[in-house]
């Protein structure tokens, strides 16, 4: 099933208005299983507006529009339904009775035009409006094509305004449309990958998920990450859950390690997950991240039961200050340097007494012209993961700008310590 919607409106057509009831009725319309196939914006204009109403009743099975049910000389889209469908207005009088009764209340003398408001359309159901003066009407009815086919058709008027349309269509609209609609239930799945490139997971994923005609997937990437989404709708919970739990194992059993989460979790909430089953403490010492990675770790819940803290390493007498690098051997290897991260990373675990010690040391940007890292490119970082027995560096050549550079880095060092502790 799919649906069209039609914003009525000429401002929308300028640069000064946007439609965005659309985006709240697309939401609404997902959540019910149909998705949305045309958006049309069409001015205040006889015509046009009966032209995109024919062209929309042809193609969707759902036609909603939105606005033109106010009482002045340009609001025509009850007279233009009605046009198209050949179908008679009536003039409803109980809505007469509450259009005199706002006006009462507001001690104003009722303006003629106002009561087309009370025009309804012929097989209409009224849809009372407590927040406006125009109800919205809803047409559930049978078209028949040129050729004698029959389709069942649902079309929807609502008044413009947002603060109208949308607990219209929430209150009157959803409910009606979920008894027309088959029974129908969702499942979601979230996968999560840090560092891979997108075109690597896709190229590794296409092959499974698009034999899943009835999942629809979605790769984001961004942020070090890719999120592999998967959405199926099926008569019953149990037939959704199935199809989305079949696709995610194999996706799961192809990237295999590469997946951190398969629930939804943060690679930093995985990773204090694992440390703490593990019975293991974390400290860290930052340089060029300036902290970042300890902010990451920090913004989960009770980080603390195996985050001790660390120091932010940022200049070389720093480093010795709270991590024991001694000025030799910064002015023998340069800050930026295995030597350098792998005496981070062991002299932070010492000083914080926890079990791992994490370091990261690299150039984010611009380039350091003087000392002994003169001439290291930007973007060499090297992270030391330090456990008491052994001490592994891992020496990394990250793309793109300083904001990037820092962000991988942090990304690069949860990553490593989430595939020490597996
Ligand atoms: P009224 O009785 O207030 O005239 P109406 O149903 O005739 O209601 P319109 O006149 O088309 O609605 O629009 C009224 C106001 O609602 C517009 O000025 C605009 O601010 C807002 N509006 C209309 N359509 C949209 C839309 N698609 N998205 C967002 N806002 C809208
Ligand atoms: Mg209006």
């Amino acid at each position: 099933l799919i649906a069209e919607i039609i914003a009525v409106g000429s401002e929308m057509l300028t640069p000064h208005r946007q439609d965005t009831n659309s985006l709240y009725l697309t939401a609404g319309l997902n959540d019910l299983g149909v998705s949305v196939a045309f958006k049309t914006i069409v001015g205040d204009n006889r015509k046009h507006l009966a032209d995109a109403i024919r062209i929309a009743i042809h193609r969707a099975d759902i036609v909603i529009l939105s606005g033109g049910l106010g009482p002045t000389e340009d609001d025509l889209t009850r007279e233009c339904l009605a046009e198209v469908l050949d179908r008679k207005l009536h003039r409803d009088p109980n809505t007469l009775e509450s259009l005199a009764l706002r006006f009462a209340a507001r001690k104003m003398a009722m303006p003629p035009n106002n009561l087309r408001q009370a025009d309804v359309i012929a097989g209409a159901d009224l849809l009372p409006n407590a927040n406006g003066s125009a109800p919205g009407q809803y047409i559930d009815t049978v078209v028949t094509s040129p050729d004698g086919q029959a389709f069942r058709k649902v079309i929807i008027l609502l008044p413009g305004p947002p603060k109208e349309l949308m607990p219209l269509f929430d209150n009157e609209c959803k409910p009606r449309l979920s008894a027309a609609l088959p029974p129908h239930f969702m499942a979601r799945r979230l996968l999560r990958m840090a560092l891979i490139p997108e075109s690597t997971v896709d190229a590794r994923c296409a092959p499974i998920y698009s034999k899943f005609t009835d999942v629809e997937t979605t790769i984001l990437a961004g942020h070090a990450e890719i999120q592999l989404h998967f959405l199926c709708s099926k008569p019953t919970q149990e037939a959704a859950e199935a199809r989305v739990d079949a696709l995610a194992d194999l996706i799961a059993h192809e990237m295999g390690d590469d997946i951190f989460s398969a629930e939804g979790e943060s690679l930093e909430e995985v990773v204090l997950l694992m440390l703490g089953l593990r019975d293991q403490t974390l400290a860290v010492a930052e340089s060029c991240t300036g902290g970042w990675l300890g902010e990451r770790i920090t913004a989960v819940p009770n980080a603390s039961r195996v985050f001790l803290g660390g120091a932010i390493v940022y200049s070389d007498a720093s480093k010795e200050t709270f991590a024991d690098v001694s000025p030799e051997l910064i002015a023998t290897h340069g800050a930026v340097s295995d030597r350098v991260a792998r005496k981070l990373a062991e002299g932070i675990r010492e000083r914080t007494g926890s079990t791992i010690g994490i370091s990261i040391t690299g150039i984010a940007g611009p380039a350091i012209i003087t000392g002994p890292d003169a001439g290291k490119p930007v973007g060499l970082v090297y992270i030391g993961l330090a456990d008491g027995e052994d001490t592994q560096v891992r020496q990394l050549q990250i793309a793109g700008d300083r904001e990037r550079v820092r962000l991988w880095s942090t990304q690069h060092a949860l990553e490593m310590l989430r595939q020490h502790l597996q």
